[in-house]
């Protein structure tokens, strides 16, 4: 179990803080790291792929899989499920990778209680005011979506300083970078 933990980072973040982009970029500048892909019921955006961003699933396939005891976590998160396999953590820590899990809060407090060891990371947006900005030049939700996020977000914030370290997103390399030396020194 314990080698399991070294190798998990969860990451955390309100929506729009550019967790994806962050995480995108570690990955491509250090091969050590891998996604864990998430599993969701939220409809696939048009730039997302089936399979690599996401598993997308009909309710009724998660559910399942909830029941089939498939998830190490999962959440409602603004009317849609999300969930970590606990496949994609086992078979990616056996291949020797370190598996960058990119999840909300709640999911991450419960990966802590399996994995006590692992390491957590909440991105910050600079400002409220610039992570709304963000979420709108996204043009990916509504209105009524973005203003559900931005309460969901200050929420988010809240829980902040229970992880094991807070890394403001201003620049994407700068701040992948302070990830993988993070990580590094952990080690
Ligand atoms: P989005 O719809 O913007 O892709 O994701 C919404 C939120 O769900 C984000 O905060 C994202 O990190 C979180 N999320 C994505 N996958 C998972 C997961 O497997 N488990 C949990 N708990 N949250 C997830």
């Amino acid at each position: 179990m314990n080698n399991i933990d070294k190798n998990i980072i969860v990451i955390s973040g309100p929506s729009g803080c550019g967790k994806d982009t962050v995480v995108k970029k570690i990955l491509q500048i250090d091969q050590r790291f891998v996604l864990s892909v998430s599993a969701t019921t939220r409809e696939r955006r048009p730039i997302e792929k089936d399979g690599i961003d996401y598993i997308f699933l009909s309710s009724q396939d998660f559910i399942q899989k909830v029941n089939d005891g498939e998830f190490l976590e999962y959440t409602l998160y603004c009317n849609n499920y999300y969930g970590t396999l606990k496949q994609q953590i086992e078979d990616k820590v056996k291949a020797g990778k370190v598996v960058v899990l990119v999840i909300e809060v709640e999911g991450a407090q419960n990966v802590k209680k399996v994995y006590p060891n692992c390491l957590t990371i909440f991105l910050a947006p600079p400002s409220l005011e610039e992570l709304e900005r963000r979420l709108r030049n996204r043009n990916t939700e509504d209105d009524s979506k973005i203003k559900q996020r931005m309460f969901k977000a200050s929420e988010e914030l809240g829980f902040k300083s229970s992880y094991d370290y807070i890394v403001e997103n201003n620049e994407v390399e700068e701040c992948a970078k302070s990830i993988i030396n993070i990580f590094d020194s952990e080690k």
